[in-house]
């Protein structure tokens, strides 16, 4: 029996499994279809993303394979308004990784194959039942056999019409953005073709349109094409992308080469509970949402290493199973902040009244001037503020923020294969003792604290569990207590 069964083996379904399998966890990972994603769909791979990737150990790989974008630039009435430089972002991964979702999920399945572990293909959930101490699922094989299997705990990663979420009954609430969205991956050149390292937002009269740079010399460009009316539309020509970018980004850009032309439409839903009892919501089962900000699949893979260390101390009888408690309510928070966030983008983007476009124009360029709003953009566009402050295991002052990845001396916590705490203490004789106590749950040789005067317990997932003062040894032990089963 697997301990953990995660269903979809897409970019979530995928970091999960390969989070379990590092932590030796016993993981089967199946996919109905009998082949990964051909196409690029999710292009960034932001830089909290990258850092959680050094606890995995494939950021390399990544780094190898994608593109360095540097910045965006906005335009607007008919001139440049401004825009996030990505080198101010706080991380050792001060870009955006521009790489398209086929190469990250091939990326991700070979990280795996080397924990030994490989997605089922054309296997799919059809039905499950909780027990008390376990869940029931039945999978159809493609060759029509029908297998039945027990698992401690059960994961849906399987995408926006997740069946594990439908099994839960548990409503997927939200609404339909009202335009129709054309989407090509071409290559542009010619007079005025943006540079190939930063990301081009033109908010046109008509609507807006983006260009994004990806590896290989090849761009995917976004843009509405009017409100969507319900009617079924074939795919969109590559005469229609050329005008479209003449009108919108310069008539002297031309498009050629297309390997991928589509039409969508944006849903912005969400569950408010991404857990019932052994069964789980990871990724775009439990939230979509514009790709404005480019954060659907790396808030996807967050949930997912979020989930995993926890998992894991809990199947090792290291951690109470209420450990677990703390994943919905931590991931339903950043879920709902990242649909705000993109929804708001969306909407400004989108405006269509004359009027309201020249003041948001207007408006844009101000903001935009200012060093401290383009921090700011790309720093919630990287995720790196993501943290769990009102979190119920975010204890003490400071708690829930992301520990400081920059001046963290040896590899950051949560590296290797033991999901344990690392405290972070003046006092090392304290420290080793501490960890004594709790062998499982902390690493045995506390770290320095940059931080002088302060205690830290910092979690697998490199965010602050547990912060105090730098003598206040009895708090960290009651809270390691609360967290395991000692
Ligand atoms: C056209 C398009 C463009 C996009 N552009 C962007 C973008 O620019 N930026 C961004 O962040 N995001 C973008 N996205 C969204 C991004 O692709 C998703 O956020 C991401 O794929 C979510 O990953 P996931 O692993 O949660 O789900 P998915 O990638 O959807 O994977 C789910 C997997 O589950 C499998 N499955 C489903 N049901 C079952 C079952 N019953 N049994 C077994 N397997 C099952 C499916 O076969 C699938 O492989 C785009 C999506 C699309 C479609």
């Amino acid at each position: 029996m697997a301990d953990v069964l995660i269903v979809g083996a897409g970019p979530v379904g995928l970091t999960l499994a390969c989070e379990l399998a590092r932590y030796r966890v016993g993981v089967r990972l199946i996919d109905r279809a009998r082949q990964a994603t051909r196409t690029s769909k999710a292009l960034v791979v932001w830089s909290r993303t990258l850092e959680l990737m050094d606890r995995m150990g494939c950021t390399e790989a990544f780094l190898a394979a994608g593109l360095r974008a540097r910045g965006a630039i906005l335009r607007g009435g008919g001139r440049v308004l401004g825009g996030p430089d990505f080198s101010d972002i706080a991380s050792p991964y001060a870009f955006g990784l521009m790489i398209p979702q086929s190469d990250t999920e091939r990326l991700l399945a070979e990280h795996l194959r080397g924990f030994g572990v490989a997605v089922e293909r054309e296997v799919e959930l059809t039905a499950f039942s909780q027990t008390a101490d376990g869940v029931e699922a039945r999978l159809a094989h493609a060759d029509g056999r029908e297998e039945q299997v027990t698992t401690a705990y059960l994961i849906g990663c399987d995408g926006a019409h997740s069946a594990v979420r439908h099994g839960l009954g548990l409503p997927f609430q939200g609404t339909a953005q009202g335009d129709e969205w054309l989407l090509a991956d071409i290559r542009l050149d010619g007079v005025g073709a943006p540079p190939g390292d930063a990301i081009a937002v033109y908010l046109h009269q008509d609507g807006p349109f983006v260009i994004f740079p990806i590896p290989g010399g090849r761009a995917r460009v976004v843009a509405t094409v009017g409100r969507a009316d319900g009617r079924v539309r074939p795919d969109p020509t590559l005469a229609e992308v050329q005008a479209l970018v003449a009108a919108r980004a310069g008539p002297g850009i031309r498009v050629s080469d297309p390997v991928w032309l589509s039409r969508f439409r944006i849903h912005e839903r969400k569950v408010s509970e991404y857990r019932r009892d052994r069964v789980f919501l990871a990724g775009d089962a439990a939230h979509i949402h514009s790709p404005a900000g480019g954060q659907g699949m790396n808030t996807g893979m967050q949930d997912a290493v979020n989930l995993a260390w926890k998992l894991a101390l809990v199947l090792r009888g290291t951690a109470a199973p209420r450990l677990l408690d703390s994943y919905s309510p931590e991931r339903n928070a950043v879920g709902e902040m990242v649909l705000r966030n993109a929804g708001r983008l969306t909407a400004m983007a989108t405006l269509a009244n004359p009027l309201a476009q020249s003041v948001r124009n207007r408006a844009l360029r101000l903001l935009l001037s200012l060093p401290a709003v383009r921090r700011r953009m790309a720093a919630t566009m990287s995720e790196i503020e993501i943290g769990y402050p009102a979190s119920p295991l975010s204890v003490g002052s400071g708690a829930g923020r992301r520990w400081r990845p920059e001046d963290a001396a040896g590899p950051p916590p949560g590296a290797g294969a033991d999901p344990r705490f690392v405290l972070y203490a003046a006092d090392a004789e304290s420290g080793t003792a501490l960890g004594g106590r709790f062998p499982g749950l902390v690493q045995p040789v506390p770290r320095k604290n940059p931080e002088p005067g302060r205690l830290h317990l910092v979690r697998p997932d490199g965010y602050v569990g547990f912060a105090a003062g730098a003598a206040d040894w009895d708090a960290a032990a009651r809270y390691l207590k609360e967290c395991g089963t000692a």
